[in-house]
């Protein structure tokens, strides 16, 4: 058992001050990792138990719960989705359920009852990799738990492994679901810090590993999300999360595909395409999406952009299959948004 500090805070701006007791003359990524803010605890309380993350602070913010950051609203700029919102509560939410059916699909088909009824929305997200050697403390070269170490997965056991995004540091698949919902829907994350509030896309939260496997998103020390904004769309309703993987529920991805359609008869008027399970970080397929618009889906038009969306596959030993896998879970997620009765 390592000693940390417990902390807790009612407001944003309480929650971004403990950050000061986090020494500040360390570098970013090192103060970020010794700092943390406890949600739902489901992955950073796991992951201290494994002794993987070693917190000096632990700040717990479900006391925001009370405020904005604890709700689910519609408003001017789309749909609110505060960052201490359950999982379960926006997966069961009846007009995201209707209305942004990825958001609900991708958030009820992750993890199991229990967890979604404790998890966060805002700890989802920071959710980190399942790879076994990053969590398994017995494995010495990880370069995200322990920068410099080198990659055991690279030669190792890496069939859950990522092939889109990867580095020759790292080849770790980004794990959860509802990032690619997000990523899809182009929303946008309301960040509280220590030097004020700022809004980012949420396709700028995520780091590729690259050379510094260890800095895995854009948050600086005291970074809190306050919320995510899903602006209105006209492919929202039409949309789908599809997910495959080893078992039939309780389990993480293999393949996914969160997937929105604005059709205009059978032509497709605009897409969106984000891919999970295969990818380092939430991925979103642009060049993929390009290749539909203005076509009608067919075979060939799906096919056309399921290459595209792997065309810069690099594929390592035991995950090779999952380049296959990857274009035929988004075919077939694109097939069946297109054939939503709305
Ligand atoms: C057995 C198991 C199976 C799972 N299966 C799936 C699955 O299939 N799909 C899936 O998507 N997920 C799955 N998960 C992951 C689960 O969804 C996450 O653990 C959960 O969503 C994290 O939320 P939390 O509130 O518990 O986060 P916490 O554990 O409290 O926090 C996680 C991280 O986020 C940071 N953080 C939390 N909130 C904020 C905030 N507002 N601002 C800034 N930083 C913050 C914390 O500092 C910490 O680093 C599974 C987890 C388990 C244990
Ligand atoms: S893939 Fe990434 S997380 Fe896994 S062992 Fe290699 S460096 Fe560590």
């Amino acid at each position: 058992m390592h000693p940390f500090v417990y902390a807790r805070a009612t407001t944003a701006q309480g929650a971004v001050g403990t950050h000061q007791l986090a020494e500040p003359s360390r570098d970013a990524a090192s103060v970020r990792a010794r700092s943390q803010y406890l949600a739902g605890g489901t992955t950073l309380v796991d992951l201290m138990r494994l002794d993987v993350m070693r917190p000096e602070l632990v700040t717990d913010i479900n006391g925001l719960a009370e405020t904005p950051s604890g709700e689910i609203d519609f408003g001017a700029r789309g749909l609110w989705l505060g960052a201490l919102v359950r999982m379960s509560e926006a997966a069961d939410h009846p007009d995201i359920v209707q209305n942004y059916p990825v958001i609900a699909q991708s958030l009820y088909l992750a993890a199991s009852p229990q967890l979604r009824n404790m998890a966060s929305l805002g700890g989802n997200v920071l959710q980190r990799t399942r790879c076994t050697y990053f969590r398994d403390m017995s494995y010495a070269a990880c370069n995200k738990r322990a920068p410099g170490s080198g990659c055991a997965a690279l030669e190792g056991v890496n069939r859950n492994h990522a092939v889109l995004g990867v580095s020759d540091r790292c080849i770790a698949t980004y794990p959860g679901d509802f990032a690619q919902a997000l990523i899809a829907l182009d929303a946008v994350v309301d960040i509280a810090g220590p030097s004020g509030s700022r809004t980012i896309p949420f396709a700028d939260l995520h780091r590729q590993p690259a050379d510094a496997p260890h800095v895995e998103t854009t948050l600086q020390p005291g970074d809190l999300i306050i919320a995510f904004v899903v602006p209105p769309a006209p492919f929202a309703k039409r949309s789908k999360f599809l997910k495959v993987r080893d078992r039939e529920s309780y389990e993480f991805a293999l393949a996914s595909a969160a997937v929105a359609l604005d059709m205009d008869g059978d032509t497709v008027r605009d897409a969106r395409i984000a891919l999970g399970g295969v990818a380092t970080v939430p991925w979103r397929a642009r060049e993929a999406e390009a290749s539909l618009r203005g076509q009608k889906l067919s075979e060939e038009a799906l096919t056309g952009a399921a290459e595209k969306a792997f065309a810069g596959a690099s594929p390592r030993g035991e995950n090779a299959f999952k380049v296959a896998l990857g274009k035929r879970t988004l075919i077939r997620a694109l097939r069946e948004t297109a054939s939503m009765t709305l």
